[in-house]
């Protein structure tokens, strides 16, 4: 009986070490681009709400669900193997632990403000000024980066009330839009620096687990290589295929039917995002008609 117990209680203990375990935001602004990336990547996440722990049905990982500033430090100790975190975290927190690929969203800056109504004339005005700010080693590179010599005043939250309360001359903090700091009367002055998503390792890890990253790695490629690309189908006369090939060369080159009407053929490949419109000028010079755009899920190269 007891050895049936020992077999059974090694086996799962052996399932349990194997598994990849990513942490993620518990709640916040990181949390469902972070779920939903997972889900592109195929995992199967049973998720209900206040859950520390999600087990994913058919890929060995575990998703524990943490507040974002203690993800590098459980990374660090290996308490989990991967996280999703931001830059802006990842640079403030200062742990053994590395970057593994930039995930495109979460996408901010961290800005230097001061009250609408202040004389500020240039980044000397933040000599001997107290800055109030959550990211104490962030403001700290870029104070010296700059020769300068304010003081920091670390407060975990509301940061944008403290000009306002006489706790400080001037802000460091996360911005997007600029509308919370409009709305304290505050303007932004300085970028300290940018930031998004990323992935984040422990830096010493078993050879099972780095094998699992690879894995989603490659997962997570082709679901952010897709989002950057279209499929484009168009016609377009015979005697342009040569000229429209150039312009589309797609993954490999274009794949091209004939039409019924024998002068007329379709033509289907990939574009980036990126250079789309130019190219959607010059395919329509070249006498592409009927062009139909259509998203791409996943794309393996
Ligand atoms: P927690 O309670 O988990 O500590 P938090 O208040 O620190 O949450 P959020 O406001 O959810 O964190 O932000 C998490 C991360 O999202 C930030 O560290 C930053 O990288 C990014 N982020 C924050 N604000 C914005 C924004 N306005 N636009 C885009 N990304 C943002
Ligand atoms: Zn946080």
């Amino acid at each position: 009986m007891w050895q049936a117990f020992f077999v059974l209680y090694t086996f799962f203990n052996q399932l349990i070490m194997t598994n990849l375990r990513i942490a993620i935001q518990k709640s916040g602004r990181l949390q469902d681009n972070s779920i939903k990336l997972l889900k592109e990547c195929g995992f199967n996440i049973s998720n209900g709400k206040n859950q520390l722990k999600a087990l994913v049905q058919n890929f060995p990982a575990e998703i524990l669900f943490l507040r974002d500033d203690d993800i590098p430090q459980y990374v660090e100790d290996n308490v989990a193997d991967i996280g999703i975190i931001g830059e802006n975290v990842f640079i403030e927190k200062k742990k053994n632990i590395k970057e593994i690929e930039r995930l495109g969203f979460a996408k901010c800056r961290m800005s230097i403000a001061v009250p609408k109504t202040s004389d500020y004339n240039g980044i000397e005005w933040l000599n001997n000024k107290k800055i109030a700010t959550s990211y104490p080693v962030i403001v700290q590179r870029f104070l010296n980066e700059n020769n300068l010599n304010s003081e920091i005043h670390e407060i975990s939250g509301s940061v944008e009330i403290a000009p306002g309360i006489g706790l400080a001359e001037a802000i460091c903090d996360i911005v997007s839009t600029g509308s919370t700091l409009m709305s304290n009367g505050l303007k932004e002055v300085e970028t300290v620096c940018s930031s998004e998503a990323i992935l984040v390792a422990s830096s010493n890890m078993a050879q099972e687990k780095k094998q699992l990253i690879e894995q989603l790695l490659f997962r997570i490629k082709a679901v952010k290589r897709a989002k950057n690309n279209k499929y484009l189908i168009l016609n377009a006369p015979n005697d342009s295929i040569d000229s429209i090939s150039k312009v589309l060369p797609g993954m490999k080159s274009p794949t091209i039917t004939p039409l019924r009407d024998q002068n007329w053929s379709s033509l289907s490949s990939v574009v980036n995002e990126n250079e789309f419109w130019t190219k959607i000028e010059q395919l329509k010079s070249l006498g592409a008609q009927g062009i139909l755009v259509l998203p791409i899920e996943k794309m393996i190269l």
